[in-house]
């Protein structure tokens, strides 16, 4: 059976690396090791600043695989960082036939 977290684990990864990526960056510019005024550094930062938002648009857009509605969006609410879909309240990575604690009562 095909893993129903799978676009959720690659999309963490790309996050990860990502984020290891900035603190390169980051690093970079503390110890000096490159001119912040170059045009290749200016590039660099317009590429990273088109990936962001292509890394939200596409979180903001992932599906639920238990209810099929954005995971991390609903209405005007949204949070990257979720652990549960915002509508059903499957929790991220959980197996899909445990009922989320939200519908327990
Ligand atoms: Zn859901």
């Amino acid at each position: 059976m095909a893993d129903p977290w799978r676009f959720h684990r690659a999309l963490k990864r790309v996050g990860v690396i990502s984020a290891f990526f900035i603190f390169l960056i980051v690093a970079s510019v503390v110890l000096g090791l490159v001119d912040e005024r170059s045009r290749g550094f200016h590039l660099l930062i317009y590429c990273w600043i088109s990936f962001v938002f292509v890394m939200l648009t596409v979180t903001h857009e992932v599906r639920c695989p238990r209810c099929g509605q954005r995971f991390h969006a609903k209405g005007l609410d949204y949070w990257q960082l979720t652990r549960r879909c915002l509508h059903c309240g499957q929790e991220k990575y959980a197996k899909l036939e445990a009922r989320p604690k939200s519908e327990e009562s």
